[in-house]
């Protein structure tokens, strides 16, 4: 965002008193008082009013959605709202490069173990340090970030992760074992830790369970390695949220001729805001609402869609047989569907966060719950 513009931005913010911003935010940033101070020129103040609050927040002033604290901004009822987090992402780029990370409080000599490296285990992590523990971070692949590696550079530059990470692992108390998948996370209490928390993501793409569901490629493959399908012209993917949007903004990257989005629902169920849809149809996608694939046919590396209209009834969606189905050919058939929650037994030692035990949500959230175990754990283990 230029200049002027993010001037008149943080000139809109009304400095509400009961800060519906802050209330609304899952981490309880405060807008208003972030604002406050850059508006009075203290920028250095201001990077630590939001630094103090969420440890990644370069990274959701790129990907926060407008649903928290954008929704909750009082000027929605005069106009529209203050532009939080494109003035988050401004302040830290510009003026976050010498604030330093975690304000420790008195060590306590134990040690905790994260599994995961994606917003709830950093999240955990940053609050276990402040909390006096040392942490071991264990990340079964060699990349740090979890789903944020999906997200497309356009969205979420690859320097605004490297900066929040860095800031994080500046600690002394802190080790970091990359490439090291932890699973069984009980037999850590065998290395002196005496607690864990397990912060690993959803994994797993949900089944859609129709037939052909092998030729159909899942949005983690094919957001990982888009160049592999570089050559796909027609495109068809299934779903219609941000991960649905990402798969067709990449595609568009790529010059795909035709992208076609197909969701059960109404367009107006879809979890993405009014511009957001509207940059959708820009890139020349067709959002195709109230309709269902429900069969994929091979041959020679031609992929036929079988399309039934649904309907939906008392919440519920159903196929709609008073409408034929019809069938359309594609190049690539894309799943773009949250993965599940996933089972893992909890105790009072070994404590799950983020997208493993909540399902799909956001960065801010993941975060929010990482740090949330943090603070259960501590509280169990009594220090
Ligand atoms: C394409 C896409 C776009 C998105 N866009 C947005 C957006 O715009 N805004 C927003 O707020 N949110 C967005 N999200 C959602 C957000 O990225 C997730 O909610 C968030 O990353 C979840 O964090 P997490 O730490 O729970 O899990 P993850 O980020 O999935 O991290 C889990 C980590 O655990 C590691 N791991 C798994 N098993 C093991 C094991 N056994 N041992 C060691 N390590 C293990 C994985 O390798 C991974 O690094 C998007 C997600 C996707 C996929
Ligand atoms: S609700 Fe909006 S206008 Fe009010 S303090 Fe927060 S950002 Fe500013
Ligand atoms: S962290 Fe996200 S939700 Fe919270 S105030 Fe910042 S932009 Fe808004």
């Amino acid at each position: 965002m230029p200049n002027n513009q993010i001037k008149l931005e943080i000139s809109r913010c009304l400095s509400c008193p009961q800060a519906p911003c802050m209330m609304a935010c899952p981490l309880h940033v405060s807008p208003r008082d972030f604002i406050a101070f850059a508006k009075r020129g203290n920028y250095a103040e201001s990077v630590k009013a939001i630094y103090n609050k969420n440890p990644l927040g370069l990274i959701c002033g790129h990907v926060c959605p407008d649903t928290f604290c954008m929704k909750a901004c009082t000027r929605c009822k005069i106009d529209s709202a203050v532009k939080i987090p494109s003035i988050q992402a401004v302040l830290i780029r510009r003026y976050g490069q010498e604030i330093s990370a975690t304000k420790k409080i008195e060590a306590n000599e134990k040690k905790v173990a994260v599994i995961g490296s994606g917003p709830a285990g950093i999240g955990a992590v940053w609050k276990l340090l402040e909390l006096g523990f040392s942490v071991e971070l264990f990340e079964g692949s060699d990349k740090l970030g979890g789903s944020l590696n999906l997200i497309p550079q356009e969205r979420l530059p690859r320097q605004a992760v490297e900066h929040d990470y860095q800031r994080i692992f500046q600690s002394d108390n802190f080790t970091l074992h990359l490439s090291t998948m932890v699973r069984k996370p009980e037999t850590l209490f065998n290395q002196g830790f005496c607690g864990v928390i397990v912060a690993v993501g959803t994994q797993e793409v949900n089944n859609l369970g129709i037939e052909g569901e092998e030729h159909i490629v899942s949005y983690v493959d094919y957001l990982s390695q888009p160049e592999k399908y570089a050559k796909a012209q027609k495109i068809a993917i299934i779903g219609g949220g941000k991960v649905a949007a990402d798969c067709a903004l990449t595609a568009h990257k790529q010059n795909a001729e035709t992208i076609h989005m197909f969701i059960r629902r109404n367009i107006s169920d879809m979890r993405m805001s009014e511009t957001e849809k509207e940059e959708l149809k820009s890139y020349g996608v067709e959002i195709n609402p109230l309709t269902r694939v429900t069969k994929v046919e091979e041959q020679s590396q031609v992929y036929t869609c079988k399309l039934a209209k649904t309907k939906v009834i008392e919440g519920k969606c159903v196929d709609d047989s008073d409408i034929p189905s019809k069938e359309e050919q594609y190049d690539l058939v894309i799943k773009a569907i949250g993965g599940n929650k996933i089972a893992i037994q909890e105790n009072p030692r070994i404590l799950c966060a983020g997208d493993c035990k909540n399902g799909a949500t956001t960065v801010v959230e993941a975060i929010a719950s990482g740090a949330e175990a943090a603070e259960n754990l501590k509280a169990t283990l009594k220090f």
